[in-house]
């Protein structure tokens, strides 16, 4: 298949890994929006929020408590989680990401 997100996770495609467990992997997005910003994915390939079935609530919710340690671990007094969904929702890559964005002053405001 061919997906930049699957191809970062089986290592065909560089990227700064921040975690990886049996799930989940978490990488440095290439263009970061805030100072820290890293993008969350599921090993399994699934294209996006509207792909999601009732077997991978228990995913989703690793997906963020991913974020949660990866926050707590780089000291952010806050941060925002982010799911962009299909094209108009701002969704360029077709691999569900959970965007972990924080490190910024400017993060209060939405
Ligand atoms: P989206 O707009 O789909 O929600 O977010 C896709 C994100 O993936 C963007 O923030 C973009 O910078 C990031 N991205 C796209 N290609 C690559 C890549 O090859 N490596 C990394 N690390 N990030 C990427
Ligand atoms: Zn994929």
């Amino acid at each position: 298949m061919d997906c930049i997100f699957c191809k970062i996770i089986k290592g065909e495609i560089p990227s700064t890994k921040v975690l990886e467990n049996d799930e989940v992997f978490a990488f440095d997005d290439i263009n970061p929006k805030a100072k820290v910003h890293i993008l969350i994915v599921p090993k399994k390939h699934i294209e996006s929020v509207r792909s999601l079935e009732l077997s991978d609530k228990g995913l989703m919710g690793e997906m963020v408590l991913v974020a949660q340690k990866i926050a707590k671990e780089k000291n952010l007094s806050g941060y925002k989680l982010v799911i962009n969904v299909g094209r108009d929702g701002g969704q360029l890559v077709d691999h569900l990401h959970l965007h972990l964005l924080g490190g910024d002053v400017s993060m209060k405001s939405l």
